[in-house]
């Protein structure tokens, strides 16, 4: 029988030329009736291909045939059955290459807006009671880190019953969450919104506690059953170019961190961050697109210098269109090989034109420079954006390290210490909020049946 036909809601969003100058969320999302009238649009394809694409294998068919009927509570429920932070992944996850690229809709007139529903159901669930956790079974764990995959794995054990410790280096909870993702994309009160209900859960919070340096990873061992490393991947990358060390010049990381989480935006602050007339981010994926845009918004004309071509930006579709929407220009297959300067301060880019070979291990097109095609661009403000590896304070905690400072778990995401489990970008390397929490709940896993919390499950 052929499929009815039905067009996909849109999310609505601010007007970009009203978005550009504030930081309030692009994204509105849907309210009740758009959201079940997209629920509708839902096949209850038996075998769900979708779920084969989400790294959480959230329900999706049940969800969304709970909210379809008008249920949002028992769809809450059922997401949250196997994904703690559904209003943030309905936001940040890149839906285009994980569940909504396996929807049966997605070859017809475009997937089911999984993302756009799971988040409407997330925020829902915020303003319900917190589901209690299991009798606290007295076992312990530490879990190091806030960001997702901390997170996860401390609202999965709370449920199992142990009692929960999370430290966090800062003074913040919520990792790259908080650090990371621009107010624009992710609320910060939404994150705070998941972590009160983590904390009615019974998990406790220790912030400004840096492990590995205030407290070993030892130590904790001795206080708890178990440990969770969930410390990121927080260092950045440079080019290496001349010029680099010019006032300035700023990874992604710091200028993100310092308006995220120390309202450096403001400058009132007690670090305002540089406010550049003439920005240009090195890089094209989605910590580029924030940087980008957060740039724009405190008032500059930003361009984002990328090597390649527009079809191996690493950023999402979403972000990239949103980026161009509001008036980010790009210049594509510009290597950038020299950062020049006057009286220690950068003043422009110095750069040549790439053009793309054959494909490289990573079956991108390799870049090649073009002959003679040196030219200039003039700006007061460069925000490196090419990734981040795990930070060298992984080191204090004594576990194996790979080569690249990334720590060694086995299929139970254990290291090589008994009892010291890790998973998350300190792991994989910088990644995505979805596999990280996927990481995080894994670990749990395998620490609560160490600690034989399970029941058999
Ligand atoms: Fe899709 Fe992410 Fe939700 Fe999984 S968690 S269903 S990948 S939006
Ligand atoms: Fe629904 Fe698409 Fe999943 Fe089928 S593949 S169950 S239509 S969301």
């Amino acid at each position: 029988m052929a499929i009815e036909r039905k067009e996909r809601h849109k999310i609505p969003e601010q007007a970009p030329e009203v978005r550009r100058s504030n930081f309030e969320e692009v994204c509105t999302g849907f309210d009740l009736e758009t959201a079940k009238a997209e629920a509708t649009r839902c096949l209850q394809c038996k075998n769900a291909p979708c779920r084969s694409g989400c790294p959480v294998a959230v329900r999706i068919p049940e969800f969304i045939k709970a909210l379809a009927a008008g249920n949002v509570a028992e769809a809450g429920a059922i997401v949250k059955s196997t994904n703690s932070l559904p209003s943030v992944c309905g936001r940040v996850c890149p839906q285009e290459s994980q569940c909504e690229k396996f929807c049966v809709r997605a070859k017809m007139e475009g997937p089911v807006a999984i993302g756009g529903l799971e988040r409407f159901v997330g925020d829902y669930m915020l303003n319900e009671p917190t589901v209690q956790s299991k009798t606290k079974a007295n076992k312990r764990v530490a879990v190091v880190g806030s960001g997702p995959a901390g997170l996860t794995c401390a609202s999965e054990l709370a449920s199992y019953g142990a009692e929960v410790t999370v430290y966090e280096a800062f003074h913040k909870p919520g990792g790259v969450l908080v650090y990371g993702i621009p107010e624009f994309r992710l609320p910060k009160k939404l994150v705070q919104a998941e972590i009160d209900k983590l904390a009615e859960k019974g998990v406790k919070f220790e912030l400004n506690c840096v492990i590995g340096k205030s407290i070993t990873v030892e130590e904790l061992l001795a206080e708890n059953d178990a440990v969770f490393l969930g410390n990121g991947a927080g260092l950045p990358m440079f080019m290496g170019i001349p010029g680099e060390n010019l006032n300035g010049v700023l990874s992604a990381n710091e200028y993100l961190t310092r308006v995220n989480l120390m309202k450096a935006y403001d400058p009132e602050s007690p670090t305002p961050v540089l406010r550049g007339k003439n920005v240009c981010v090195i890089g094209a994926g989605n910590v580029a697109m924030d940087a980008a845009r957060t740039a724009l918004r405190l008032g500059a004309n930003v361009k984002i210098v990328y090597r390649r071509s527009r079809t191996e930006m690493p950023a999402r579709a979403e972000e990239i269109h949103h980026a161009e929407q509001e008036g980010i220009e790009f210049e594509l297959l510009t290597n950038p090989i020299q950062m020049t300067g006057q009286d220690g301060w950068v003043t422009g880019l110095t750069c040549v034109r790439m053009q793309l070979g054959e494909p490289d291990a990573g079956g991108r097109r390799r870049p090649i420079e073009v002959p003679n095609s040196q030219f200039s661009i003039a700006c007061d403000t460069v925000i490196v954006a090419l990734g981040t590896s795990p930070n060298p304070l992984a080191r204090t905690f004594g576990v194996a390290l790979n080569p690249k400072g990334t720590i060694v778990v086995d299929e139970d995401m254990m290291t090589d210490q008994a009892g010291v489990y890790a998973g998350g970008d300190a792991v994989t390397g910088a990644a995505t909020v979805i596999l990280a929490m996927g990481a995080g709940r894994k670990a749990s896993k395998a620490i609560a049946a160490r600690l034989g919390l399970t029941d058999g499950e």
